[in-house]
């Protein structure tokens, strides 16, 4: 019995099995959804005292105001497609982080460096984009996902919380490699139901594309990260999911 009630305190449930929001992939969770949620709102609280000690928060209303009116459709589609993400607090947070670009958590934080959005001075129609991408992760509980890949790396058969999964992600990153793959697929998954959302908020695909464009640009000649397809990558691969996007989406509704 304490064993079970520790393993609940840890959000540790037996496997659960899902289907992802759209592209109907088979998912599976170590993690349930509220332990997951913890374990963000807890790492964005910590993060967020970061950003303050280091003097980091943007000051530039201007770019704030705009992410958040570009924002509020993007999110009130997507909670067409799931309706659960209507329950959590939607915001996006402007940095002064250039170990930041965008990124977001299962809490519905979504986390923009200020200098990543001028070097790439995107349109309106690209950084809705952007930030559909991100609401798309947070969707399809990407994190959830691979916050349960973590404890098969690491001392098998001891419990691991999901914010301690969070952790070992980034102090030990280099013992899960072999996540890469999954990591890829995520990213154009995001991709794929980003393209869908800025589609049904009419703005049409040739609109967004170019936003692949202006990264590629600003990201020449470096190379940060391994677990990410370069920018034009993204692009020849979002370009070849297309057809599929065009004549197979059904769009099923997940609680
Ligand atoms: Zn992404």
């Amino acid at each position: 019995m304490r064993l079970f009630t520790l393993l609940m305190l840890l959000g540790l449930t037996a496997t659960a099995q899902a289907q992802a929001l759209v592209t109907g992939r088979a998912q599976s969770f170590h993690y349930s959804y509220e332990a997951v949620l913890a374990a963000a709102n807890v790492a964005a609280q910590r993060e967020y005292l970061g950003f303050i000690e280091d003097s980091a928060l943007s000051q530039n209303w201007q770019l704030q105001e705009r992410l958040d009116a570009l924002l509020k459709p993007v999110v009130a589609q997507a909670q067409v497609l799931r309706p659960k993400l209507g329950t959590l607090k939607w915001r996006v947070l402007l940095v002064h982080d250039d170990a930041y670009t965008v990124a977001s958590k299962p809490n519905g934080l979504i986390t923009v460096s200020e200098n990543y959005l001028l070097k790439r001075r995107f349109t309106d129609a690209e950084l809705t984009f952007v930030l559909a991408h991100e609401v798309a992760h947070v969707a399809s509980e990407h994190v959830r996902e691979i916050l349960s890949a973590v404890p098969r790396h690491y001392e098998p058969g001891l419990p691991i919380s999901a914010l301690r999964a969070a952790e070992l992600l980034t102090e030990v990153a280099y013992m899960f490699e072999d996540m890469e793959p999954m990591y890829r697929n995520l990213e154009l998954e995001a991709d794929i139901i980003g393209l869908l959302i800025v589609r049904y908020l009419g703005i049409p695909g040739y609109r967004v594309l170019s936003a692949f464009d202006k990264m590629a640009e600003a990201e020449a000649g470096y190379r940060p990260v391994n677990d990410h397809d370069d920018a034009l990558v993204r692009k020849q691969k979002l370009v070849r999911a297309l057809p599929w996007l065009n004549a197979e989406v059904q769009l099923a509704v997940i609680p």
